[in-house]
């Protein structure tokens, strides 16, 4: 985040140099270096929502970075359960809906995790006839 600090402490220095010239300027110049103090504050409101941005992506990456996932497909964040197919395609982190007996759907992509019939197993089974998507 020194970046955007620095760019920040950068922008302190123009506008206090700006302000000791406006004490000397003529009418147009004055204007002229209004509008350069505008420009500052519009910069430094964009410092402020990349900070904000940077913050939710570190946020984001730290979690990622937590995530296990099973070999159901599911990515586990501590005890929490959520959906690996919106996670790995969509990027979103939906919570997964628990049945019972290790039985899970994604309310989101209404993908079902586990079977109720089936106790879970450490690998999946292997068909025997090879599967053909459509
Ligand atoms: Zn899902």
């Amino acid at each position: 985040m020194s970046l955007l600090s620095n760019a920040n402490d950068s922008i302190e220095l123009v506008k206090t140099a700006l302000d000791a010239k406006v004490a000397l300027a003529t009418a147009e110049e004055k204007e002229r270096l209004a509008d350069a103090k505008l420009a500052l504050a519009d910069l430094k409101l964009n410092i402020a929502e990349l900070k904000e941005q940077n913050e939710q992506l570190s946020a984001r990456l730290r979690t990622k970075n937590e995530v296990v996932y099973d070999d159901e497909g599911r990515a586990w964040v501590g005890n929490q359960a959520h959906c690996g197919g919106c996670l790995g395609s969509k990027d979103k982190m939906i919570v997964l809906r628990y049945h019972h007996a290790d039985y899970y759907t994604c309310p989101a992509c209404k993908m079902n995790y586990g079977d109720i019939n089936r106790p879970r197993k450490s690998s999946p089974v292997k068909p025997d006839i090879p599967i053909t998507l459509r």
